[in-house]
């Protein structure tokens, strides 16, 4: 039994943020408010302005875990910045419409090319909740596949092999579900069944016997919540030929890849059409927004209320007019953003890569430019079994020592990349690479 998504970065000398996590811990429990930050440095922070990030002692990091994503456009942009200051003297929420939702959705819609009906929320999880129910209720049938080592958000009836334990590559299929939370009720996912990701002959396999009583496949197009496992060739066409077959409705979660690596997402990249897709992170630029977007069939449910998506703050003008002043930073000049993302991200990656070789590591550097990941193994990585056994605790020695050295990926080795960092900034950071596997060869 292992737990692969579960290193724990260093802290740089840092006593004014471990007083402030002494005294949070006694009123805000465990001193985090997402459980995802238990594992990570408990840093406290004063601000962030584009790729940098000051904490309470001062000292001041080249930021890679970017909000675990979301601030594509750096941190407090000001395009984005300017535009949430001049909505806010015009009210939040009128439970009712404004028009900049229409807005949003039709510039959200001309991004994506599934997207012909959206809706928008605040988190990813709730979208992925949304995005089982209607395909239940289009398909009439129970069951939703996800696959291991993804993860859809904290619900219960989807928190299951997302991280440790790991199943052997042997065990039956459907995989035996790992609850990830006390309290979790078993019930509650009874209709998941857990298959191993990037593996056709599974998924050949278990939907030809059960076909009839599945209503979904949920995959995240690039496995970004265990290490950066692209998909296999011709992988993501697999399932979109498997479920078109079967009237299976296919759901791309997107709330990492969206808007990130690249303007369609990584369903453009990859050149397959989902029939619904979750989004979340980069679509707010660091604000609360999600969506749910994809064929009209299947989103006309929520339409005559036969299916419920609700919530108090839905498309509040916060949320909304920052999505639409980062969605038009990251289409200007002809996506000029992504040109840059890619240039960077590049650059990093084959300077981590070269660095790796000088020390002799062995660091694998895997995913997009945009978002990848860095682990220690010296076998092929990909899936979530092979991801196990690669080498966690140096892992998290070395992200302990970049910390040290003033640069701060993911708590668990992935590496977001935005337009506000520049060549020099990746200079700087390759340096603290050089430095931190030299403490860890
Ligand atoms: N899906 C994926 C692929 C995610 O990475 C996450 C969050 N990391 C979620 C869903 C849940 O999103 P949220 O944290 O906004 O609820």
């Amino acid at each position: 039994m292992s737990t692969p998504n579960e290193q724990r970065a260093g802290t740089p000398p840092a006593p004014e943020s471990r007083h402030y996590h002494e005294l949070a811990k006694e009123r805000i429990a465990g001193g985090v408010n997402s459980n995802v930050r238990l594992s990570a440095s408990p840093i406290c922070f004063v601000s962030g302005k584009g790729c940098r990030l000051t904490d309470v002692d001062g000292n001041v990091y080249i930021d890679y875990a970017l909000g675990m994503g979301p601030n594509i456009l750096g941190h407090a942009p000001p395009a984005v910045t300017g535009e949430v200051s001049r909505t806010l003297d015009i009210g939040q929420l009128f439970a009712g419409q404004h028009p900049l939702e229409l807005e949003l959705a039709n510039k959200f819609c001309s991004c994506v090319k599934s997207a012909e009906l959206v809706r928008f929320g605040l988190s990813g999880s709730e979208m992925v909740q949304a995005a089982m129910r209607v395909a239940r209720a289009y398909t009439v049938r129970p069951e939703v596949i996800k696959f291991e080592g993804h993860y859809h958000g904290w619900f219960d009836n989807i928190l299951i092999n997302n991280s440790g334990p790991v199943a052997d590559e042997d065990d039956p299929l459907p995989r035996p579900h790992y609850l990830q939370s006390a309290g979790q009720s078993p019930q509650a996912s009874a209709d998941v069944a857990v298959l191993p990701w990037n593996d056709f002959e599974a998924i050949d396999r278990y939907v030809s016997a059960n076909a009839s009583k599945i209503a979904a496949i949920i995959t995240e197009p690039v496995m970004l919540n265990t290490g950066g496992i692209l998909p296999k060739q011709d992988y993501l066409q697999h399932l979109r030929r498997v479920t078109k077959a079967h009237n299976i409705v296919l759901i791309f979660d997107e709330v990492i890849t969206g808007f990130r690596v690249a303007l369609g997402g990584a369903q453009e990249l990859y050149d397959v059409e989902p029939d619904l897709s979750v989004f979340a992170k980069a679509l707010g630029a660091g604000f609360p927004v999600s969506a749910l977007a994809g064929r009209r069939e299947i989103m006309e449910l929520f339409a005559d209320g036969r299916v419920n998506h609700s919530g108090t703050y839905n498309a509040n003008l916060v949320s909304i007019s920052a999505a639409l002043a980062g969605l038009r930073e990251l289409s200007a000049d002809n996506q000029a953003a992504y040109k840059r993302l890619n240039a960077l991200g590049g650059t990093l990656m084959e300077g981590i890569a070269a660095a790796a070789r000088q020390y002799g590591a062995d660091l694998q550097i895997s995913g997009l430019p945009s978002a990848f990941h860095t682990c220690f193994a010296s076998h092929p990585i990909h899936d979530y079994t092979s991801y196990s056994r690669a080498d966690h605790n140096r892992l998290g020695l070395f992200l302990a020592a970049l910390l040290e050295g003033g640069v701060r990926p993911t708590g668990r080795g992935t590496w977001f990349v935005s337009t506000a960092h520049t060549n020099s900034d990746i200079a700087s950071t390759l340096e603290a690479v050089g430095q931190a596997l030299k403490r860890c060869v």
